[in-house]
């Protein structure tokens, strides 16, 4: 089975993300990059179909050059191999603009599942495996917390607020999983080192046979027009128990219009 999987470069969860004041996309030159987490999941779910049964696992990214460092982390857990679109053209597109972009880098590849983290934690739009799948003709299988391949079909536990609803489709199909899936595993050494040699193409907008005039921010079909940078937190109210604390707490939960 031919196994693509989707991973995208986001700043670390952690790191305080910022605005660029010149055309207020995210900044994501003053923090580590890392594998958007979900990916992390949907990179594991793919190795784990293949070493149960056969096939190869194909790691695909579109962000700027660091992003390789990403395709390498996926490597490094066990993918085969990577293709790494990276384009100062490709800078401000929005979530149609992405689909786009890798739709066309995974068309014609033969692949037989694509895997999506199902949310990146810095646009966290949800959006783009359903608009690839959409843009490929292909079934799409969305939210999986289980996912099992026999022959030519894909069945997925599909997550739901009510528990899960099992939902088939056949190949070639894209999934979206979620973090019940399963526990990814940390690259080992000799992954790391394996890595180094795993062939990574790197391609470019022109190569990819991308339409420019539907990518970049002049083409996405919504901006950020203003922001405003978080306040810092305000100190707490702090009540000093003098046998009067229970009429102290009554009166702040009063005047905050809580009671
Ligand atoms: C209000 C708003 C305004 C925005 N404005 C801008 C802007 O002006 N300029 C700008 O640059 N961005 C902007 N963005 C961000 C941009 O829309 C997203 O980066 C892009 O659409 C991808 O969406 P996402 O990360 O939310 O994907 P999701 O749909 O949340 O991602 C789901 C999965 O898709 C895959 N995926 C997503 N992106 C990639 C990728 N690049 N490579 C490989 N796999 C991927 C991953 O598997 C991921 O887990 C904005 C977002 C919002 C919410």
């Amino acid at each position: 089975m031919k196994i693509a999987v989707c991973v995208k470069q986001v700043p670390d969860t952690w790191a305080e993300k910022k605005l660029r004041a010149d055309d207020s996309t995210l900044d994501r030159e003053s923090a580590d990059g890392v594998m958007n987490e979900l990916d992390e999941y949907a990179v594991e779910e793919a190795l784990r179909i293949v070493e149960a049964g056969e096939g190869e696992v194909t790691i695909v990214t579109m962000g700027p050059e660091r992003a390789s460092e990403t395709v390498r982390k996926a490597l490094s857990m066990g993918a085969d191999a990577g293709v790494h679109l990276v384009d100062d053209a490709l800078h401000g597109s929005d979530a149609l603009a992405t689909s786009e972009a890798l739709a066309k880098v995974l068309s014609g590849r033969g692949f037989d599942l694509i895997l999506f983290g199902s949310e990146s934690t810095d646009a966290r739009m949800s959006v783009v495996p359903a608009m690839v799948a959409e843009r490929l003709g292909v079934a799409q299988l969305t939210f999986a917390q289980k996912v099992t391949v026999s022959g030519g079909a894909i069945t997925i536990e599909r997550a739901t607020d009510y528990g899960y609803d099992t939902v088939e489709a056949a190949t070639p199909a894209v999934v979206s999983v979620v973090e019940k899936i399963n526990e990814p595993r940390y690259p080992s050494f000799k992954g790391i080192m394996a890595a180094k040699k795993k062939p990574v193409e790197t391609i470019s907008v022109a190569d990819a046979g991308i339409d420019q005039s539907v990518i970049g921010a002049s083409a996405a079909w919504s901006a950020v027009v203003d922001f405003a940078v978080r306040l810092p937190k305000a100190a707490g109210t702090v009540v000093t128990d003098e046998g009067d604390g229970g009429v102290k707490i009554a009166e702040f939960l009063s005047a905050q219009k809580f009671i």
